[in-house]
């Protein structure tokens, strides 16, 4: 009788137990982004460099700051969609506008249902070359889109040591997106300094970095 109690007891221990064990691991499996869908638009490509110096071409660089900040998104659990993964632009052979096509498609795939949130990466360019710096611009009147730019502001300020700020930004993705996003300028290909760190693999990790941290911040805030 007492064995056969103490039987069921310890069966019923080891079951709860068990179970335990189980969510345990479920729970250690668990990744921060799980569930989120980001798109990571690389801007420019094809015919469209978009900004040049030297022999650095910005859709090169915007796409391998693009692939860098896919692994890490991905090792976080997010599901990435790239706008283009190649040298190439999303319009078709004979588009009568290549540049139109190109954006409304880019367009679609951002505001695509399962889409959560995006991010258009670009490098900046200007006249003056000490200009210098990371910038991100977010939709005009969307609260937001801004707290999501003044996140990624921080973590660039840290990384380039700028004084710019978040700011509203007039560009056709950031004014026909149905969804959360920014659009970020990585740094100024026309100043020295910026050039030599965002052609270099490791400088394009840490910038990847900083946009990786701002989206699970991101995801933090809105719970
Ligand atoms: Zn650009």
């Amino acid at each position: 009788m007492f064995l056969g109690l103490g039987l069921i007891l310890t069966l019923l221990i080891t079951s709860v137990f068990h179970t335990h064990l189980v969510n345990v691991e479920a729970e250690k499996d668990r990744k921060v982004l799980d569930g989120v869908v980001v798109v990571l638009d690389a801007g420019h490509g094809g015919k469209d460099d978009g900004a040049r110096c030297e022999n650095e071409k910005e859709q090169d660089i915007n796409l391998s700051i693009v692939k860098k900040l896919q692994k890490q998104l991905q090792t976080k659990g997010a599901e990435v969609i790239l706008t283009r993964d190649g040298k190439y632009d999303l319009a078709s052979a004979n588009a009568s506008n290549r540049k139109r096509e190109d954006m409304k498609k880019r367009m679609e795939i951002i505001n695509a249902d399962k889409v959560d949130v995006f991010l258009s990466v670009h490098l900046n360019s200007y006249p003056n070359t000490s200009v210098h710096g990371a910038q991100a611009f977010y939709q005009k009147g969307n609260a937001v889109s801004e707290t999501f730019a003044k996140l990624i502001q921080k973590h660039f300020k840290v990384l380039t040591q700028t004084k710019m700020s978040a700011k509203p930004g007039d560009y056709y993705l950031l004014n026909n997106a149905k969804k959360i996003g920014s659009l970020v300028e990585c740094g100024f290909l026309s100043n020295p300094e910026d050039r030599s760190n965002l052609k270099s693999p490791s400088y394009q990790e840490k910038v990847a970095q900083c946009l990786c941290d701002s989206i699970v911040e991101y995801f933090d805030f809105l719970l």
